[in-house]
């Protein structure tokens, strides 16, 4: 066999990590761009949004959010261990 046989064709598929961190999200403003601290608590982002908008009368804002995400063989089972 010579380097760079393909042997078979493997279908793959991506979901969410099973071994994830909590997610990260922060609130952007569409108004001015600032954005509050990356954090893993939603209710300290919504907080941040709504301190923004008092003090400054913006109302629009992004919410970003990461999530770890794993890819495998559709036939593989089991935990993140190969
Ligand atoms: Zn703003």
């Amino acid at each position: 066999m010579k380097p760079g046989t393909v042997l078979g064709h493997v279908l793959w598929t991506i979901g969410p990590d099973p071994d994830r961190n909590p997610p990260v999200l922060y609130a952007k403003c569409k108004d001015c761009a600032e954005q509050s601290p990356a954090t893993t608590d939603r209710a300290a982002s919504d907080l941040w949004a709504l301190e923004h908008a008092g003090r400054t009368g913006h109302r629009r804002y992004r919410e970003c959010v990461s999530v770890d995400l794993y890819a495998r063989p559709v036939n593989e089972t089991g935990g993140t261990t190969p």
